[in-house]
């Protein structure tokens, strides 16, 4: 008899372990969630704080007027450029421009695109 209700109250017991451990893992699952969550704002933050301080103390680059890009130099903002494989005026094929891939912009190489040097 006792050994009996010893054992229900063994599985029982085994129940609300498995319960208590199940809410310990929600527990760490969400803590866990939102530490990631919290740093990962923080890293957003922290880069917002330097990006700011750069763009504080930075000069906008000269070369693209801080746009980090200008039309491109190859092309001229047409995105093709005239090319003729035997320097023959008569077969000039128009060409997507490879400097720009036809965005009619390059990336400004003075700054690599941020705008300020
Ligand atoms: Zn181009
Ligand atoms: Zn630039």
């Amino acid at each position: 008899m006792e050994l009996g209700g010893g054992g229900r109250g063994g599985g029982d017991r085994v129940r609300r372990q498995l319960q208590s451990v199940g809410r310990l893992a929600a527990y760490l699952g969400g803590g866990f969630l939102l530490l990631s969550a919290t740093s990962s704002v923080a890293v957003r933050a922290l880069r917002a704080i330097s990006d700011a301080n750069q763009r504080k103390f930075a000069k906008p680059c000269g070369a693209c007027e801080g746009k980090g890009s200008y039309s491109c130099r190859l092309c001229r903002g047409s995105a093709t450029i005239e090319w003729s494989p035997m320097h023959d005026p008569v077969f000039v094929n128009p060409c997507l421009c490879p400097t720009c891939d036809g965005t009619r912009v390059q990336r400004c190489l003075n700054c690599l695109g941020n705008g300020y040097a």
